[in-house]
């Protein structure tokens, strides 16, 4: 089967800048495996400050003409684009789950999901309005302009390979600016993919960009993209560790900077909820790229008189419903973890839960009679706050399960985070609904639903989640600034 697929689907084996297919200065390269077989797929240039440089150039100078272009024509490319990418959306599909391990149909729902901030910014390209502001004094017309900020530094990780690029560099292009764009090196092809199809589509050469690295390299050009005077902002997904960096980097030259960092979901089931819909949602969030998901449930708060109920709910599904296996097979939706680290954080996060008394209702091994990166779909009771599974992104097919008395106990437990990305709650008591909504300290909330994205509302999150909102019509934000025009003496 994976033959097959490595066959039949054309993989891009060189980055792209200035609208060219090249090979790293150095002519070094690194290898990307598939997660799900540990085979190598291919290699790609292993770029460095050089490659990223000579990137920046030549976005610096798309930029001078891109920035001129009217709406409408960026929004027809942008259309085009968006054309191309649905025409190859099971071949991009493939792409992404041979690199990442997604189950297929999940990597169509990315590529879909991904296609409609294309979609969403081809549209959003004309309507870049400004405002004209009545005068306080005579003589005078004031006018607020809204323009390109630049060049922009994209960088990406590899659990939405497809998706976070297309938010960023879809809302980036509409506005006029022109990108770089680092892939995570774990999931270079769709990326690679995806700049391919933006060029067929008649996007102008140096407007899109992609320099691919090994995580040796990533750490100079991050500092690059930061420090260049070419480089007008940042736009990072990925960790709160590299987040940081990137923000304390740009503070130096007060450079522009957009974070989705990770987050710590809570997932509420009040004794009100209709609990088959709340194991619908549970299942789907939690499970959804094996638990690799920044807004994926962390922690299940369970209200007490309903507890047991859910729980063996929860696990009577976990048990019917998810099959591991290499996600390229249809009949298979737990893929493997992305990489052998994030096994090993997952399985150091289930010995510390072991040590300090943890029950396991289900699951809780690596699943090695499938593959080395696979996981077991794990169900924990018994949780106490020291344990790291309470307090930290688990990032694995891990759902920990805590009982709460009141809805202040619950919303106490909920905001004990510094993060503040996502949280949902099942309830079906109206006053609940909105105290709790207007409560949870998070940017996103989902209400008796456990998939909540669209390209028509706003991404993002509070505390150290993160910093700006992509997506919706504030998506254009990040990429543009207000200029305000004084007309005096009229
Ligand atoms: P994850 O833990 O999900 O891999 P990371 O934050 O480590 O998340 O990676 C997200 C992206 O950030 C990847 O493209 C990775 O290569 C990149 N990255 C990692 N370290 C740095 C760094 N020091 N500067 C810039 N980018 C980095």
């Amino acid at each position: 089967f994976y033959k097959m697929y490595s066959q039949s689907t054309k993989i891009m084996d060189k980055a792209f800048i200035n609208g060219l297919w090249v090979s790293a200065k150095s002519n070094k390269v690194f290898e990307v495996q598939d997660p799900a077989t540990c085979q190598v797929i291919s290699t790609v240039p292993d770029m460095n400050v050089d490659d990223v440089e000579a990137a920046v150039t030549y976005a610096d100078e798309a930029f001078q003409t891109w920035k001129v272009t009217t709406g409408k024509e960026r929004s027809i490319l942008l259309r085009k684009w968006y054309d191309l990418l649905v025409q190859n959306q099971e071949e991009l599909a493939k792409i992404l789950t041979m690199e990442a391990g997604k189950p297929i149909k999940e990597s169509l729902g990315e590529i879909v999901y991904g296609n409609a901030f294309v979609e969403w910014f081809a549209e959003e390209a004309k309507r870049m309005y400004g405002e004209i502001v009545p005068s306080p004094v005579k003589n005078r017309e004031l006018m607020v302009l809204r323009q390109p900020i630049g060049t922009v530094g994209l960088i990406t990780p590899w659990n939405f390979p497809f998706a976070m690029i297309t938010r960023k560099a879809g809302a980036a292009i509409a506005a006029g600016c022109t990108c770089v764009i680092k892939p995570a090196e774990d999931t270079p092809f769709t990326a690679l993919a995806l700049a391919e199809l933006a060029s067929l589509a008649g996007i102008p050469k140096g407007v899109i960009n992609i320099v691919t690295s090994s995580r040796s390299n990533a750490d100079q050009i991050g500092k690059y993209l930061c420090e260049s005077p070419k480089v007008a902002g940042i736009s990072f997904t990925g960790s709160t560790a590299v987040g940081k960096l990137l923000y304390q980097q740009c503070g130096k030259h007060v450079k522009r900077i957009g974070l989705e960092l990770g987050g710590n979901a809570p997932f509420i089931i009040f004794e009100s909820a209709d609990l088959n819909k709340a194991v619908d949602g549970a299942i789907a969030s939690k499970f959804r790229n094996c638990g690799q998901t920044c807004i994926s449930a962390n922690r299940f708060l369970i209200q007490d008189s309903i507890f047991e109920e859910f729980v063996q709910k929860f696990a009577e599904r976990i048990k019917s419903s998810l099959i591991i296996g290499d996600g390229k097979n249809v009949q298979f939706n737990l893929g493997p973890l992305i990489n052998a680290d994030q096994v090993k954080k997952v399985e150091d996060i289930m010995q510390d839960a072991i040590k300090k008394g943890v029950n396991v209702v289900t699951g809780g091994n690596r699943a090695t009679n499938v593959g080395e990166q696979f996981f077991e779909p794990t169900l924990l009771t018994n949780i106490t706050s020291n344990m790291r599974c309470y307090k930290e992104e688990i990032f694995g097919p891990v759902a920990v399960c805590i009982k709460f008395k009141t809805e202040a106990e619950c919303i106490d437990i909920a905001n004990d985070t510094e993060r503040g990305l996502a949280g949902y709650f099942y309830s079906n008591d109206i006053s609940q609904i909105w105290r709790v909504a207007k409560n949870l300290e998070v940017g996103m909330v989902g209400v008796n639903e456990g998939l909540i994205s669209h390209a028509e509302t706003p991404f993002g999150g509070i505390k150290e989640s993160g910093i700006g909102r992509e997506g919706s019509k504030h998506g254009l934000d990040e990429y543009t600034y207000l200029k305000y025009v004084c007309f005096g003496n009229l």
